[in-house]
């Protein structure tokens, strides 16, 4: 089968500056992928890598690709491109497939109530209790940034934080990799018994697996860098994974695995257009109807407003 393919520039700032492991984001840019077949059958995609120098990568191979590629030269392209590229054309071929989307029974399906990441240790308690009064009837799921100051300060804080906290509601503590073995020992003492709280995400560095592996056998521990450092891990971590489906590659593995009901796994956003939101949204779903239902992370309020955002394909490209 031939395709016609095309691609279309897109930027948009963020509302706010993020900081992620990999340093400051003020503004994604990419490419957003229209896939056709010859019965006029449409698969949208988009590519939004995180880093300049994968921008940069993905820029000269779409240089590269044809307009009117063959079935087997996408397939081959997907398992050597950058990963924000594979996600865009396996998304595209997904949906011209009806593997995802309005020609399957289910539909794009709309995500679950989002986690909310409380913006620093220090101004949790007043925005704890402003949440409190949102989430009255939803359980309410906090994340928190830790491994920023001492251990004793940051533990009376988030003592404090728990006693606020409603009993059905959900905390997560991410150090980003910064605890050593003992820190991170004193956090799974202090936590254990703590029923509300889901994990401690990346409580060790990228380069310290065996300790990772043996805080999981006392404690949640979602693995984050670690799965960007090691994507193998993504089959062999049974504990938690936090998932940016946009910049992992192929989309239509991780599909396939929440369609089968495999847990464990929770879905992010990496500040997506509408088109790569669809997506976000569907797997989110699919994760909450899973055996370990969970609130997705997907930033509200952080991509600004407007059609670049709209989950109607078309309105998104004419506004790219
Ligand atoms: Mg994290």
């Amino acid at each position: 089968m031939v395709y016609k393919i095309q691609f279309k520039k897109f930027s948009f700032a963020l509302t706010r500056k993020l900081r992620t492991s990999q340093g400051y984001i003020k503004e994604k840019q990419g490419w957003l992928v229209c896939l056709k077949n010859k019965y006029r059958d449409y698969g949208w995609g988009e590519i939004a890598p995180f880093t300049f120098t994968e921008l940069q990568q993905c820029e000269s191979y779409l240089e590269k690709i044809s307009n009117k590629p063959t079935r087997q030269e996408l397939e081959d392209g997907i398992k050597i491109w950058p990963n924000a590229l594979s996600f865009g054309v396996g998304a595209a071929l997904a949906e011209i497939d009806s593997e995802i989307g309005h020609k399957t029974i289910e539909g794009w399906l709309p995500p679950p109530d989002s986690a909310v990441l409380i913006s620093s240790i220090d101004s949790s308690k007043k925005e704890v209790n402003l949440l409190k009064s949102q989430y009255k009837k939803n359980p309410l799921t906090i994340k928190i940034k830790v491994a920023l100051q001492a251990f004793e300060k940051e533990k009376d804080l988030i003592n404090e934080i728990l006693n606020l906290l409603p009993l059905n509601s959900h905390i997560r503590l991410d150090a980003n990799g910064g605890w050593n073995r003992l820190e991170a020992g004193k956090w799974m003492n202090f936590l254990k018994e703590e029923p509300r709280l889901e994990w401690l995400e990346q409580p060790l560095s990228v380069d310290d697996p065996e300790g990772l592996l043996n805080l999981s056998k006392k404690i949640h521990v979602a693995l984050d860098e670690s799965l960007i450092n090691d994507p193998s891990l993504r089959d062999s971590w049974k504990d938690w994974q936090i998932r940016r489906p946009l910049l992992e590659g192929d989309p239509r593995f991780l599909l396939a695995d929440l369609k089968q009901g495999i847990g464990y796994k929770m879905i992010s956003t990496a500040f997506e257009t509408g088109i790569g939101r669809r997506w976000i949204n569907h797997l989110s779903a699919l994760q909450q109807i899973g055996p370990t239902p969970t609130a997705p992370g997907l930033a509200p309020g952080w991509c600004p407003h407007g059609p670049l955002f709209s989950l109607n394909p078309e309105i998104v490209w004419n506004a790219a």
